[in-house]
This record gives structure tokens, C-alpha cells and sequence, in this order.
């Protein structure tokens, strides 16, 4: 914190002060000591008009050389005093007024360096704090990065403080990003939500955002000796609708109610604003030697190799093995999801999934499901 101006003004006058009295050095001093504490005094009166710092605590400084000199001065006519001779009698009650002139001086420029302590201090105790906080800000950043958010509990009320101001910044910050839009069964797709797909070589297709990092990793892929294919990548909201409307329908027909006839849909098909398809950063990846998007996936060159190196594109691998509790979807060893290069190297290191990066694994029905659908 900066000294106020008024504090400023305080300190410069104190010096200002000081400064005048020992212009009016008494008589009593020899010739040559007196020349010295004037200048001294025109020094000190020049830096009191001044308005920065450095030159008022100029002024304090030379002030000190002045005062002590001038103490040391009249201790030496107290002494004579003892003589009591006519002619220092005079002498010794101007010293005497000296004297107290200077102890006033003195003390206004003993309050002054004590206040000017007082900044520093301060400002030595606001930059520890300063970097305590910083460091305990860039410590937390990483417990969220690794998601370990949930687990984390703070030492003191100060640090519970901060620690939930830093978690509410990133969680508002991350939700800004257009490549980390959060899209799960309790995160619908935002309803103003316009994708913008491209067509790929094989006719799916996928947002212009991360078609090249896509075909990039495709033919890395198939460069190690791959076979990758995507089968399923954008896929627009309507036909979302429809697909989940067919099997609603499938259900009635087979007599079943509404309410039952859409829950059974939804175990098949994702619920209309659920699927991360819909948003274009989502693609399914099969191998061409094993089109079953199942488990077995795991087993082929083309899938290991997409799971080790898909964060180096931007992607990550969206619903891994034992995180279905927090996805909401079961285990897919082909579903990838582009979230851009900075965010997949921090989950793909953390080894967490997508809902557990954004801290965002408070889920309000958590406990009933237990099946968890496909997408
Ligand atoms: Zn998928």
C-alpha cells in the first residue's frame, strides 16, 4: 500500500519544520559550526518543499547530523556554565533556548522516521503476504487441474477463503471457454448453442474448430499403423430428437407408458441436448479391423495408440474406464472429445475425466443411476 498524501504531507512538513529552526542557529556557535548547520538547515527547508519521499527523508537525515551536532554543542556551554563567568552568561540561556528548539526538532523528526518504519514494515508485511498468496493461489490452481477439488480441504478460514474464491474464478473461467462446454445428462447443450460443422473425407462430420487437429491425429495414427475410422462425429440436434423419438416410440408400441417408454429410450439413445455430438467436438473412433464399439476397442493398435497420444492433438479420451459415476456413460474406448491443447495435457496427466478437470462432480441424482447409457 502506498502512504497516503496526507501522511506524505505530515512527514514533509515535520522535516520542513526542523528545517526552519535550525535556520535560526543561535549566535552562541562558532563561526565555522554555524556556516555548517545553515547549509545544513537550507538543505533540510529546500527538501521539505519538496513533494516526493526520498528528498523529505533527505531532509530527516541531515536534520539528525544537525541536531546532534547542535546537543553536543550545548552540552559544552552547560559545562562552562558551571564557571558561571559574566561573559557566558549570555551565552548559556541562548544555548539553553537552542537546546529546547532542538529536542523539539528532534522528536518531530523521531516521529517522522518511526512513521516512515511504519510504512515499511507494512509494506514488508504486504509483500509476504502478497507472495504467500500468490504461491497458495498457484498451489491450489494445481489440486483443481489434478481435480482433486472435492478432496481438498483448507488449513485456516483466510485459506478457505481464498481457496474458494480461486475455485469459483477457474470454474467461471473454464465455463467461458468455447472447447470446454460441459455436456452430460445434468448439462444440457446451452440452448443458443450454433454449431459449425465440416464435411470429413469420409462423409461424417465434425466442428470446423478441431477438424484439422483431427485429421492430423487420424493420419499420425494411421502413419504408426493405424486403422482409424471415424464412425460417428457432429450430429445435429434434430437428428438427436428423432433417434430419441423412434425409440420412445418403440417402447409405446410394445406397450409400455410415456414415462417408462423414455427412460427405457434413454438407455439406448442420449436425451435430446445430452450428447456431446450435438456440439461438434466429439467424434467415435473405431479401428477398421474391429467395428464394434465395444470393450474390445482396448485390444486394437489403432485404440491404444489414440488413448496414449490423443492429449498431443487436444483431445482426450471422454468417458475412461472407472469414472462412469461421475460421466454418467459407461466405459468408451472410442469416444474423443477435442477440448484444446493446454486442457487435454492437464487431464490427460492427471489421468481424470472431463466433469472432474471442470470440478463440476456434484451431480443432484447421483445415486439413482446406476445404469449408465451409451452416448
Ligand atoms: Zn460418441
Amino acid at each position: 500500500m502506498q502512504p497516503d498524501s496526507d501522511t506524505n504531507r505530515t512527514k514533509i512538513n515535520a522535516a520542513g519544520t526542523a528545517g526552519r529552526i535550525l535556520k535560526k542557529i543561535p549566535a552562541f556557535l562558532t563561526d565555522q559550526k554555524r556556516t555548517v548547520l545553515s547549509v545544513y538547515g537550507r538543505i533540510a527547508a529546500a527538501c521539505s518543499n519538496a513533494t516526493d519521499l526520498q528528498k523529505a527523508a533527505t531532509a530527516v537525515l541531515v536534520l539528525v547530523i544537525s541536531i546532534v551536532t547542535l546537543v553536543h554543542e550545548t552540552n559544552a556551554l552547560h559545562s562552562a556554565k558551571l564557571q558561571d563567568t559574566a561573559g557566558d552568561r549570555d551565552r548559556i540561556v541562548m544555548a539553553s533556548a537552542a537546546q529546547d528548539a532542538a529536542e523539539s526538532a528532534a522528536s518531530e523528526v523521531l516521529q517522522s522516521f518511526m512513521s516512515m518504519e511504519l510504512w515499511d514494515a507494512r509494506a514488508h508485511l504486504e509483500s509476504d503476504l502478497n507472495r504467500q498468496t500468490a504461491s497458495l493461489r498457484s498451489e491450489y490452481m494445481k489440486i483443481l487441474d489434478r481435480g482433486e477439488g472435492d478432496s481438498f480441504h483448507p488449513g485456516s478460514e483466510t485459506e478457505r477463503k481464498l481457496w474458494e474464491t480461486v475455485r469459483a474464478r477457474r470454474k467461471k473461467e473454464l465455463s467461458e471457454d468455447p472447447y470446454l462446454i460441459l455436456v452430460n445428462k445434468w448439462h444440457y447443450l446451452p440452448e443458443d448453442y450454433e454449431a459449425d460443422p465440416v464435411t470429413l473425407p469420409n462423409g461424417q462430420m465434425i466442428g470446423s474448430q478441431c477438424f484439422e487437429p483431427l485429421m492430423k491425429m487420424l493420419e499420425d495414427c494411421a502413419e504408426a499403423g493405424g486403422t482409424p475410422i471415424v464412425c460417428s462425429g457432429y450430429r445435429p440436434h434434430d437428428k438427436q430428437v428423432y433417434l430419441f423419438g423412434e425409440q420412445i416410440n418403440r417402447w409405446l408400441y410394445a406397450g409400455y407408458g410415456q414415462e417408462d417408454a423414455e427412460d427405457l429410450a434413454a438407455t439406448a439413445v442420449a436425451i435430446p441436448g445430452t450428447s456431446e455430438h450435438e456440439l461438434g467436438f466429439a467424434a467415435d473412433i473405431y479401428s477398421s479391423e474391429n467395428m464394434s464399439l465395444d470393450e474390445s476397442q482396448v485390444q486394437t493398435f489403432t485404440q491404444q495408440w489414440l488413448m496414449e497420444n490423443c492429449w498431443r492433438y487436444g483431445f482426450v479420451l471422454r468417458y475412461p474406464k472407472d469414472k462412469s459415476d461421475i460421466t454418467g456413460i459407461i466405459f468408451e474406448p472410442w469416444h474423443y472429445r477435442y477440448v484444446g491443447d493446454e486442457h487435454a495435457h492437464k487431464i490427460h496427466e492427471a489421468g481424470i475425466c472431463l466433469e472432474e478437470y471442470l470440478d463440476e462432480t456434484d451431480h443432484p441424482d447421483h445415486a439413482e443411476d446406476s445404469d449408465e447409457p451409451e452416448d
